[in-house]
């Protein structure tokens, strides 16, 4: 699964670095040990033969199932999942036996349902089958409604989504990830619509009234969350790539936006068949695009039929920019690789959730690197690091392999220190052993496992067999405890053409500064400014280490370690001189370490400031986005202090105009693809920043469009747009309102009731979420625009969603439930919120899943003290630079 990005892929640039941080599970120890919550294990499927009728109209649908099972020791009950379901017949047969019936026993709390027999029942083979009924949903949750306009009216499909645990909505089934079973479904459904499924389709035939019978080929063995059904008024293309079938599916009409990712996805299926050695299984992979939203994901890797939001799979010619472009590619890559790290093999349970997030995170980004060098998203690691590191930092973190006991908890675990903590330390990790040993490991690793589950033990084994070095105590101590390793350098001595370094290895926290810091076995690459990197693994605490070279020196050079680097006053000044000789990579990792350090009270917290001046006009264009990105989120901290304010944004507006200016508003012949990316953030950030000339030029370019058609190019139109949203007096609104409703494109529609969301004028602001609670926006559009006011107004959108949540609730995806109030409230400066959001856990949240909720605690605790604390600094240092 894909986490949404909702935030700041449609807003790009006016969300900042620190917006990073929200949810995580208090410290937990690792157990496999099946828990409570977990079904009995006295029986296991085999096999499902299903048979679905929706009834779109009247949001239901009638189920039938025959469960082939296997009683593995005698039992008086059969108990499995479901849930909103209504029974009929249920009969359990032996085989070559008489059927009985059983008595049904349903237990909504616990999501299950208890089928209960005359007599015990011996161990051996039996077929379970029952006929039911189900709701089909509004939000992303088994089996769902998609409402959306066309220039033909009104549209309705049908979708399913299942992970973590909402398969049980669809099939009363074995709904966790070790019952791996096959399935065979057949849906009864407009004859004139089309149905996908993870098969291809085996037989069509007439099912009378209008009504058509689709029967899928059988599945292969895999778990009930990968299970997919959709239906509608779609159109497919495909293209073959080797023997596989690749499709993309879209709504009618829409077929032509997905070119792109039908292509990526053929180059894509290329590089995994080698990368992992063993050939997609399936004989097709469809993708299919879908209108509307979720809180909790973008897309879901369902195998052979990745089920992706239109946002992140079309290409709209009238609003969708690079970055969207490198969105899509980068999103299929990550679902892509879910076919073999997920699909194939599944991790045994919810605890190692990581296995499959933060290896397809790292397989998504290493493949867009490979495939797309001109991109250059290789700087991307160091942010994807930044936004681990954001979470990992406070007391509520938790180890990356962790204990999952309830549904809640297993949703909650799709958080950043799964996907990106994952992902960086799988990239540390292939850096330690190589990148062909790695890839080895992953061969081994998909051939031992095919078809069954597994605990992340079994792939350390692998990579150790393939690679001969060991590396499961270090990957141990990197995902079995919290925390980010502090490596200090002491002291760096030049004799001989040489340095000598001596490190310490400490614990970097934002919020317990006397902490005893955990002990890890830190992998280190140090060089000199141009010189050889040397490689040392920091054990017991301490290392020395002798360089090549003399001068500036760069600690975890290349960016592949996942700790900070605080080094001593005289290191930092050298660096800083010869900050614009740094590979970009390291101009990046020293950005994010000194802007950490400064803000955790570890450094001055105007150290930042100082790299700032020194980076050079013609730096990468991501370093420019990236210190952009963090003026923004300082300037986030002076809110409602307009002298101080004023003072901060004339120094980022004196930075970052020049470098706007190399930019410009119109693209250059045959510029690279980062500079149509930078021009988007800097224009973002300037207006953002109050800058008089971007303000006036966004305006005018608005004011201009229905004259002018090059006035707001497809390149820059949301950009435009959300400058002008962002300072939009009530007429403007109005104006976008208009926009908005007149919109028939669900893609481009849905992005304008955002950009409706994003201003900063308070009564807009209560305007908008007055909005999100009628029917307007469509049933998805409404949770993402109270969130996206939350960015500018928390304690507004806060207070108004607990005041309206029944409303609201119907409006959010289950899965995302927990995480989503706690969420609009952790932008706040205000101390009062953190009383609030605690009185709201109480009374919402159960005890046991209270960590997003405790997370938006500590995060307004941290903005609190940043701003009381770090502040001063900053003022005193534009004060000394005559700001
Ligand atoms: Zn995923």
């Amino acid at each position: 699964m894909r986490r949404s990005t909702l935030v700041s892929a449609i807003v790009l640039a006016l969300a900042s670095a620190s917006m990073s941080a929200v949810a995580a599970v208090p410290a937990a120890k690792h157990a496999v040990e099946q828990t409570t919550t977990q079904l009995p294990r006295n029986v296991r499927p085999i096999h499902y033969d299903v048979t679905v009728t929706p009834h779109a109209d009247k949001l239901s649908f009638d189920g039938k199932v025959a469960i082939k099972v296997d009683v593995l020791e005698s039992t008086g009950s059969i108990t499995l999942n479901a849930m909103g379901m209504s029974f009929a017949e249920v009969t359990l047969t032996p085989a070559g036996g008489k059927a009985q019936t059983a008595k049904v026993a349903v237990d909504e709390d616990k999501q299950t349902a208890t089928f209960s027999f005359d007599k015990p029942l011996a161990k051996g083979s039996y077929t379970l089958a029952m006929s039911y009924a189900g709701k089909i949903g509004t939000q992303a949750n088994g089996l769902f409604a998609i409402d959306y306009d066309t220039k033909a009216g009104k549209k309705r499909a049908l979708y399913t989504q299942f992970e973590n645990s909402d398969a049980r909505r669809f099939i009363p089934s074995w709904d966790e990830p070790n019952y791996k079973a096959t399935f065979n479904l057949t849906a009864i459904v407009p004859a004139d619509e089309m149905a996908v499924s993870n098969m291809p389709v085996a037989k069509k035939s007439d099912a009378g009234n209008g009504l058509a019978k689709v029967e899928f080929q059988p599945s292969p063995k895999m778990s009930t969350y990968l299970l997919f059904f959709g239906v509608g008024e779609f159109e497919r293309a495909t293209a073959m790539a080797g023997k596989t079938e690749v499709g993309v599916v879209t709504q009618k009409g829409m077929l032509s936006q997905a070119n792109f990712a039908l292509d990526s996805a053929k180059t894509i299926l290329a590089e995994y068949n080698d990368y992992f050695g063993t050939p997609y299984p399936l004989p097709k992979l469809d993708n299919i695009a879908s209108p509307g939203r979720s809180q909790f994901f973008g897309a879901m890797e369902n195998w052979g039929a990745i089920y992706t939001f239109e946002y992140v799979l079309l290409l709209d010619p009238t609003i969708s920019t690079q970055a969207d472009k490198q969105n899509v590619f980068s999103v299929q890559a990550h679902e892509m690789a879910h076919q073999w790290f997920g699909d194939l093999v599944t991790m045994r349970w919810w605890d190692d959730l990581w296995l499959n997030e933060g290896f397809a995170s790292w397989m998504e980004a290493r493949t867009t690197e490979k495939l797309h060098p001109e991109w250059n998203t290789k700087l991307e690691q160091v942010n994807v690091r930044e936004g681990a590191m954001g979470r990992d930092a406070i007391a509520t973190t938790h180890p990356i392999i962790q204990h999952v006991e309830t549904v809640e908890q297993a949703s909650q675990a799709f958080d950043a220190i799964t996907y990106s903590k994952g992902q960086a330390v799988i990239g540390m990790l292939e850096g330690y052993v190589g990148a062909d040993a790695w890839r080895d490991g992953v061969r081994l690793y998909m051939k031992q496992h095919a078809y069954s589950n597994t605990v992340s033990d079994d792939l350390w084994r692998a990579v150790e067999q393939a690679s001969k070095k060991p590396i499961a105590d270090i990957a141990h101590d990197f995902t079995l405890q919290p925390g980010i390793p502090l490596i200090t350098v002491d002291s760096a001595s030049c004799a001989g053409g040489k340095t000598t370094l001596k490190l310490s290895q400490g614990e970097f926290t934002r919020d317990r500064p006397d902490k005893k810091p955990l002990s890890w076995r830190v992998p280190v690459i140090a060089q000199t400014l141009g010189g050889a990197p040397t490689r040392t693994l920091v054990t017991g605490g301490k290392a020395t280490l002798e360089v090549p070279g003399c001068g500036a020196v760069v600690v975890n050079a290349g960016q592949s370690g996942y700790y900070r680097t605080l080094y001593g006053t005289e290191q930092f000044a050298a660096l800083k001189d010869n900050f614009a000789k740094l590979p970009p990579i390291d101009q990046l990792g020293t950005l994010g370490d000194t802007w950490a350090l400064g803000m955790a009270g570890k450094r001055p917290s105007s150290d930042f400031l100082d790299l700032v001046q020194a980076t050079p006009a013609d730096a990468d264009p991501q370093i420019w986005g990236d210190v952009a990105n963090d003026l923004s989120g300082l300037d986030g901290y002076y809110q409602g202090d307009a002298a101080r304010q004023a003072a901060l944004r004339k120094f980022a507006i004196a930075k970052l105009a020049p470098v706007f200016a190399r930019v410009g508003w119109e693209p250059k012949e045959g510029e690279a693809d980062p500079v149509k990316i930078q021009r988007m953030e800097l224009i973002g950030t300037l207006g953002n920043l109050g800058d008089p000339a971007v303000l006036k030029e966004a305006q005018r370019r608005f004011d201009a469009q229905d004259k002018d058609p090059k006035a707001m190019p497809a390149a820059l139109r949301r950009t435009i747009l959300g400058v002008v949203a962002r300072n939009a007096d009530a007429a403007t609104w109005d104006r976008l309102h208009a926009m908005a409703k007149a919109e028939k494109t669900p893609l481009v529609k849905d992005q304008l009731y955002t950009l409706l969301s994003i201003s900063r004028d308070k009564a807009l602001g209560q305007k908008t979420l007055d909005l999100a609670l009628t029917d307007e926006p469509g049933a998805t559009n409404s949770a993402s625009m109270i969130s996206v006011v939350s960015a500018q107004h928390p304690e507004l959108a806060f207070d108004f969603a607990v005041a309206h949540k029944a409303e609201v609730d119907k409006k959010v995806d289950s899965s995302a439930s927990s995480r989503y109030y706690p969420q609009l409230a952790s932008r706040s400066l205000d101390p009062a919120m953190v009383g609030k959001v605690k009185a709201y856990a109480e009374k919402y949240v159960a005890a046991g899943s209270r960590r997003d909720a405790d997370t938006a605690v500590a995060t307004i605790e941290y903005r609190i003290k940043v701003k009381n604390e770090r502040l001063p600094a900053i003022d005193a240092w534009l004060k000394a630079h005559g700001a």
